[in-house]
């Protein structure tokens, strides 16, 4: 039996009463696990680069087994840039590649670059138009229910990459996920974490991690998931945020 444990935490409220964004969490566990993870999410919460939290919500839920699907961990590629100016136009490059249009991708680094408060979840765009799809407004989707069948492996398989960063293993999980749906086309992300300026577009079956996508010290972070124009906004929501899945290492092709 595994239990889903989430976490959210903001500063100033509650983020539904205006509170800003400074953390989250979400992991499927064992329930010898449960204890010790909440403890560690909460720690988070309130020592956090971003700030400390006065609103915590854990949320636990008991997931059947025969509900998860499992999906594949995307390899991992590092770019490196040597300005932020160079990540973006790299990440603009690699959406494009994907099946995004240009206007797409530009559209969306605008609206991320413009967002007044940062989100707690990611926005919804259209590739081929740029346009927004989702109207969660400042939640946007937020991708729920997922782990890695063996942390242990993930971690020995993210540290014989040298990637040790706590970044990196939780966006490595929800990349394979977003990624998992049919109706995504890329994603994009850089961290709202002030001192983490690495970000990543994960597209056509890999995450290309960009060692530079925004400022040192900028509180400004966010996640586009670019879909098909077609795209039934529902069941995508419903898939990502409520459906339970782990990710598992890709066999070689
Ligand atoms: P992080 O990489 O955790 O610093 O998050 C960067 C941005 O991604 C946040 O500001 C949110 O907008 C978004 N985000 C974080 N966690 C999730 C999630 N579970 N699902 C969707 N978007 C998220």
């Amino acid at each position: 039996m595994l239990y889903s444990v989430r976490m959210r935490a903001a500063k100033g409220g509650a983020h539904e009463y205006g509170g800003e964004h400074i953390s989250g969490a979400e992991r499927l566990l064992k329930e010898a696990q449960v204890e010790d993870m909440v403890k560690v999410m909460v720690h988070r919460a309130l020592t956090h680069s971003r700030g400390k939290a006065d609103f915590i919500r854990l949320t636990i839920d008991r997931i059947k087994e025969d509900e998860i699907q499992l999906i594949e961990l995307l390899p991992i590629k590092t770019f490196s840039v040597q300005s932020l100016l160079e990540g973006r136009i790299y990440a603009s490059e690699l959406l494009v590649a994907a099946g995004v249009t240009g206007i797409a991708a530009e559209k969306a680094m605008e609206a991320l670059l413009h967002l007044g408060e940062n989100m707690r979840g990611a926005m919804v765009v259209c590739s081929e138009t740029g346009e927004r799809l989702d109207s969660l407004l400042g939640r946007g989707i937020r991708v729920s229910k997922m782990d890695t069948i063996d942390p242990q492996a993930f971690s020995v398989w993210l540290g014989k990459q040298g990637l040790t960063d706590i970044h990196v293993r939780e966006a490595a999980v929800l990349a394979a996920k977003v990624n998992s749906a049919p109706s995504v086309v890329a994603e994009l992300c850089w961290s709202d974490d002030p001192d983490y300026v690495t970000g990543y577009v994960a597209a056509k079956g890999k995450y290309n991690r960009i060692t530079q996508l925004k400022e040192l010290g900028s509180r400004r972070g966010g996640r586009v998931f670019f879909v098909k124009r077609d795209t039934d906004m529902e069941a995508l929501r419903v898939y990502l945020e409520e459906q339970p899945v782990l990710a598992i290492e890709r066999k070689e092709r």
